[in-house]
């Protein structure tokens, strides 16, 4: 009984899952194209909801802030020896936004960044979107871009949506952006010494990134 019980189990999560792939791939036929890449953390709980039973507005994701769906897969693991942190020099945006405007106008794999922490527009205020770059572990494409960049390669690139040379972060913003960098420096043992704003990035090109307002004294002042 016990074994049946079992299968029966994995068998109806089996249906849920394939019907939740099946709601999925109907987004596809709608003007809105589907994603190649699944952002953020697709938690077992996210992919059984109901599509109807989701908030319309992506406005309090706020478990997407658990440190848990921030590590890497173990066999993939990169050792990374720094952080970079921009803005996005946009009002708006998040990272699907993003991956789709890096893809045709920059015509890269997709989204440059490993992080992206909304400001409440296009996806949470403070919420952390982890892209198909950290979920692979593969180099960035944040920092000028080209191959064999150090920051790219060694490199954490977190951004946050926003133009800060106008606005500030917003202060979920800075408080998500303190609990993923902690997690990063203690996975990595990064010191503070290795965080950097981009236009600060040994070797980058010159940029305004992230901008006059981004409070790079305190975040470090926030730090270990
Ligand atoms: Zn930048």
């Amino acid at each position: 009984m016990k074994d049946n019980r079992k299968y029966l189990k994995s068998s109806d999560i089996a249906t849920l899952f394939c019907s939740c792939l099946m709601i999925l791939s109907g987004c596809a036929s709608n003007n809105v194209p589907m994603p190649e890449i699944v952002y953020s953390p697709g938690s077992a709980t996210e992919l059984i909801l109901p599509k109807s039973a989701k908030p319309k507005q992506s406005r309090d994701y706020s478990y997407t802030n658990s440190p848990g769906v921030w590590y890497p897969p173990s066999d993939l693991e990169k050792k990374w020896t720094a952080i970079i942190i921009h803005h996005s020099a946009t009002e708006s945006g998040n990272a699907e936004i993003f991956d789709k405007w890096h893809k045709e106008n920059n015509h890269w794999d997709g989204v440059g960044y490993d992080f992206v922490i909304g400001n409440g527009t296009d996806s949470g205020d403070g919420q952390v979107e982890v892209t198909f770059r950290w979920k692979k572990q593969i180099p960035g494409a944040h920092c000028g871009g080209t191959s064999g960049n150090w920051a790219n390669e060694d490199g954490i690139g977190i951004c946050l949506v926003g133009d800060f040379s106008q606005t500030a972060p917003t202060e979920r913003q800075m408080q998500s952006l303190v609990k993923l960098i902690r997690f990063l420096q203690q996975q990595y043992e990064i010191p503070k010494s290795r965080i950097y704003g981009h236009r600060t990035t040994p070797g980058a090109r010159v940029t305004e990134c992230p901008g006059d307002n981004f409070p790079m004294s305190r975040l470090k002042s926030m730090l270990d």
